[in-house]
């Protein structure tokens, strides 16, 4: 199995019901490393660029609001197979069909605020973290 890096981020809804220290014991618990870590507040640009590839949809505007309504914890995570375990360990998009145990299963109270994000696949992984951490920072 590669080592990977994937780009996390505990979603405002999660770090407003204080699950942030819930979520990274989970995550340190499936052999995830933490390589780098920044609170963020983001600004609806930001929120906006960050989620570009949605743009289109009409819940765009709902998820750039959200997303930009408070105090989000943005993390790179390093293991085997990170990209595809984290999407495992996350569970699906939509609380009510994530497999029990899951972060959005325990702690998503819907499809939009659901917890946490997690890169779907290597090159936007590669992107999302560079959106967030100059290479510098990654330790
Ligand atoms: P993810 O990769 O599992 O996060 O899901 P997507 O990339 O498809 O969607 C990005 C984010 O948009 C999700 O995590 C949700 O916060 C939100 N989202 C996705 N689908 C819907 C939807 O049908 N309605 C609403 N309101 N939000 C959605």
């Amino acid at each position: 199995m590669p080592i990977e890096r994937t780009l996390t981020i505990i979603k405002p809804d999660a770090f407003e019901a204080r699950h942030v220290g819930d979520i990274i014991k989970i995550l340190e618990a499936n052999h995830f490393r933490i390589v780098a870590a920044r609170l963020v507040r983001l600004s609806r640009r930001e929120a906006e660029g960050f989620y570009k590839i949605h743009r289109a949809k009409p819940f765009f505007p709902s998820l750039t609001e959200f997303m930009s309504s408070g105090p989000a914890l943005v993390m790179v995570l390093e293991g085997e197979n990170a990209i595809a375990r984290l999407r495992e360990v996350m569970g699906a998009t939509d609380p009510a069909k994530a497999a029990p145990e899951t972060i959005r299963k325990l702690y998503a109270s819907g499809i939009e605020h659901n917890a946490i994000h997690g890169s779907d696949a290597p090159q936007t992984a590669a992107c999302e973290i560079g959106y967030f951490f100059p290479e510098v920072e990654l330790i």
